[in-house]
């Protein structure tokens, strides 16, 4: 019997290259998108329906016809800074949608989903390495969204027996090693793409935002973990889930921070090209240092990520940016 799997955000980066892990562990990717920011391109394991999360109706309509056997719930807006300027979109789609997938899943008994949450949930860190026991904080209405999503996943858990993980991303990167998918977002504004547009001629220049701060270099460090890594993870929490596993949350991140110059200078080695770089003033809200102790997600989902050096995370965006760009 094929087992299904609804992906909400399916078309989207993280969305499709899990579908892709999914298929290969021997699961039927079923893709929902709205399509605002996902590509059809990027849904090739699987059916794309077209449709919002909100419409609970519709989306009940889609699990009867293909009756999954867990979620995957990726759909929603992901933009801190517009988070900030217009915190009623992002308080609609994150939470509201939610609700209405939520909504479908009770009506026709599913009991399993995969949430995906990040690291901005936490907010300004402490200091150290981010464990999941760490206060949850955020700074900005996207933390706060999917953060607000995470308490109605305990809700849900207590009142209805819905099982969930939810995963907190720290900074996805890279692309599919077979180079069939990668990252696409209009507007980009993710440091490694951006470094790459540089690379390529695509920009002029990439600008560091702060060059102050209180780390070895004097810029950001985050905590960069591979695509398919992150892909891999959303596939032990469903064997996870199914196994009969207890609710929880995980930290998905490597536990080895990168600075802002040390990707630029990774991404000048694997492109041979120069960069022009431009030292800018901070970016509002961004902490000097992010970076996960990733232990909890070995240790319960046996999750390993094995491409998540800076070295292998820049040449496979540089492949999938030459084949995407055609450069
Ligand atoms: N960054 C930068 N220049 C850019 C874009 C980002 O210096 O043009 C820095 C940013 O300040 C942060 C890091 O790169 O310290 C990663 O930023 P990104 O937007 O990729 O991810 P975030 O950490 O905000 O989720």
């Amino acid at each position: 019997m094929q087992r299904t799997v609804l992906v909400t955000g399916g078309a989207g980066y993280i969305g499709s290259h899990t579908c892709k892990a999914l298929a290969e562990a021997g699961f039927h990717p079923v893709a929902l998108d709205n399509l605002v920011h996902g590509h059809k391109w990027s849904v090739k394991w699987g059916p794309l329906e077209h449709g919002d999360t909100r419409e609970s109706d519709a989306i009940l309509r889609i699990i009867d016809s293909y009756s999954p056997i867990a979620v995957i719930h990726f759909a929603a807006f992901a933009y801190v800074g517009e988070s900030v300027s217009n915190p009623q979109k992002y308080y609609d789609n994150n939470i509201v949608g939610t609700l209405g997938l939520l909504d479908a899943m009770l009506r026709s008994e599913i009991d399993k989903l995969i949430f995906s949450s990040t690291c901005a949930t936490y907010g300004v860190p402490r200091g150290g390495a981010i464990q999941e026991t760490q206060p949850q904080d955020p700074i900005n209405p996207y933390g706060r969204s999917k953060l607000i999503v995470e308490q109605i996943l305990r809700d849900f858990d207590s009142a209805y027996k819905l099982r969930s993980i939810a995963l907190r991303y720290f900074n996805a990167a890279g692309a599919d090693p077979d180079c069939e998918i990668g990252e696409s977002h209009d507007p980009e504004t993710h440091l490694i793409p951006l470094v790459l547009d540089a690379a390529s001629g695509r920009r002029q220049n990439i600008t560091v935002f702060g060059n102050d701060y209180d780390t070895p270099d004097g810029t950001c460090i985050r905590d960069y973990v591979h695509v398919q890594d992150l892909a891999d993870a959303h596939v032990g929490a469903l064997h996870y889930l199914l196994d009969g596993g207890a609710s929880d949350a995980f930290n998905l991140g490597t536990g080895v921070g990168s600075s802002v110059r040390e990707v630029i200078d990774a991404a000048k080695l694997a492109t041979g090209r120069e960069l022009a770089v431009i030292e800018g003033p901070r970016r509002p809200g961004d902490p000097p240092s992010l970076v996960a102790a990733p232990g909890r997600a070995r240790e319960i989902l046996g999750w390993e990520p094995k491409m998540s050096d800076i070295e292998t995370i820049i040449e496979t965006s540089w492949a999938w940016h030459r084949s995407y760009f055609g450069h």
